[in-house]
């Protein structure tokens, strides 16, 4: 990629608020700053928008939602579908707008696209299973009719780790119930759901269904719309302290929710595992998206008699990524977010050091621009540090051993979270017995690699309630209803 694409993807991006069916820039013409995190420098600005802006968006999604829900199932598939084609066949320049406005590597850019996409193919299909039921009462004199509705105008709001996979987990199964819908991206990424919107207009999505706020103000925009009570439900991915704020907020006018929130996923590695396959794992579920995931295996627990070998290969497989620049080739690592996202990480590692920790490789974070922080494995962690509880959020392995399995249960489910847990063994028994003991949401058995748009992804505990796909995803943007039918057979 050349600097004149960089120009020619950031030029075609719309930077104004999606409001029914427009482009328009926010009240006063304020605008907020995207920056490049491998820079520092700013690479676009769009429109910034205000409480009354918001409020404009619910009021186009109050006003489109009537007929999107009586539109036919399979027409909002078909704009899922070609939204999902038209995605791919633009995967190069999105991945570009990707990794320039958040960090990752293009090839880590691509995937997300691509996973992004597949939740539109996925709810497109869905789309057309939307179900429901007929049955004779108990007791005979009566039938019961069960159908499903849309749930209403969402509200969406999504982080800025995944900037496309998140918007796109939600605003497929929205589309595909029939539910118009207001999204606020996160300030650092929202190009990519601007272009993600531009695209949702080619493939036919009515003016008013999807409508994009990009703001500096969080709270002051979204808090009166989850207050409103128009719209029926609400849907987050971030942080567990802000998605407990929200569900306070919801529960004003008992708004449906759901909550994608933080992780510290263990990943336990047996005696009797076979280390190749965790090794593997392990840079899968460690170094994806530079630690900066939910999912990302946030304490390695592994057995003493497989800690040093673990340890050494994670340590030369880790200290060979080469960090840089996301859209030049070769580079495996980009930068973290941003300065408070990569302090935080010398933080965590400075406190884990201090409590005994051993550096086998990086901690070294450089001087130059840019939020880059290096590949590091630390061994030897005490269970008091930190990043033991905490979200590192970066490209930090930490390693502590245990002695036997129940010792690694309970160090896993030692935390306030539970979205994921990894688990590597090659005896049936133990994978089947500690898969059923770990309090998580999701395990990864045998494998670093979890997220799929075919499969329920949540969290238990504080990580969250809901699920994003598979066949349970649309039922977040569902309501039942039963109809009772007096029936005496005459
Ligand atoms: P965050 O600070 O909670 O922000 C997430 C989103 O919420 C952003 O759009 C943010 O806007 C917005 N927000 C912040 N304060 C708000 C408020 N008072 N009212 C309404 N919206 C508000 O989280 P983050 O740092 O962007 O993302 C990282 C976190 O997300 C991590 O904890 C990670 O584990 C979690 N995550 C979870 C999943 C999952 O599926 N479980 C997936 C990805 C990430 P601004 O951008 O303007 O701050």
């Amino acid at each position: 990629m050349t600097p004149s694409d960089e120009a020619r993807v950031l030029d075609a991006v719309p930077t104004g608020l999606f409001i029914g069916g427009t482009w328009r820039p926010a009240a006063g013409g304020a605008t907020l700053a995207v920056d490049d995190p491998a820079t520092g420098k700013t690479l676009v600005e769009v429109a910034d928008a205000r409480p009354e802006d918001g409020m404009d968006a619910l009021a186009a999604a109050c006003a489109a939602q009537a007929s999107f829900a009586a539109m036919a199932p399979r027409e909002r598939g078909e704009i899922l579908r070609r939204a999902y084609e038209l995605i791919m066949s633009r995967v190069d320049d999105l991945a570009l707008l990707m990794t320039l406005e958040m960090g990752k590597p293009l090839a880590e850019s691509k995937g997300e696209i691509a996973y992004a996409a597949e939740f539109f193919r996925w709810f497109g299909e869905e789309a057309v299973r939307i179900d429901g039921g007929y049955a004779i009462a108990p007791a005979g004199t009566s039938r019961f009719m069960v159908l499903k509705q849309p749930v209403g105008v969402c509200l969406l709001i999504t982080p800025w780790n995944f900037p496309m996979a998140m918007g796109t987990r939600k605003i497929g199964p929205a589309i595909a119930a029939g539910c118009a819908m207001v999204i606020k991206p996160a300030a650092q990424t929202p190009l990519s759901m601007h272009a993600l919107a531009a695209i949702l207009v080619e493939a036919g999505l009515p003016d008013g269904v999807l409508n994009v706020v990009t703001t500096s103000d969080a709270g002051g925009v979204m808090e009166p719309l989850i207050r409103d009570g128009r719209a029926r439900k609400l849907s987050f991915t971030g942080s567990t302290g802000v998605g407990k704020l929200l569900l306070e907020q919801a529960s004003e006018k008992v708004l449906k929710t759901s909550m994608e929130l933080g992780g510290n996923a263990p990943f336990l590695v047996f005696d009797d595992a076979d280390l190749d396959k965790a090794v593997d794992g392990a840079m899968q579920a460690k170094m994806r998206n530079m630690g900066e995931a939910c999912t990302a295996a946030n304490r390695f627990l592994v057995h003493r008699s497989v800690a040093p070998a673990f340890a050494d290969r994670i340590a030369e497989r880790m200290g060979a990524l080469v960090v840089g620049r996301g859209t030049e080739d070769g580079v495996h690592v980009g930068p973290l977010v941003d300065a408070k996202g990569r302090d935080k990480v010398v933080d965590l590692v400075r406190d884990a050091v201090d409590k005994g920790a051993a550096v086998k490789v990086g901690a070294q974070p450089g001087d130059g621009p840019g939020y880059f922080y290096p590949p590091t494995v630390l061994t030897d962690v005490p269970l008091a540090a930190r990043l033991s509880h905490e979200e590192i959020f970066g490209p930090v392995a930490a390693i502590t051993v245990f002695d036997d399995e129940d010792e690694a249960v309970a160090a896993a489910n030692d935390t306030e979270f539970g979205l994921v847990s990894y688990l590597f063994t090659e005896n049936l028994t133990r994978a089947l017995r500690v898969s059923e003991r770990l309090e998580a949401g999701m395990i990864g058995l045998n494998t670093g690699l979890v997220s799929n748009p075919a499969a329920p992804f949540g969290g238990v505990k504080q990580s969250g309630l809901g699920r994003e796909g598979g066949s349970v995803g649309i039922d977040e943007f569902l309501e039942t209803k039963y109809v009772a039918i007096g029936y005496d057979g005459k």
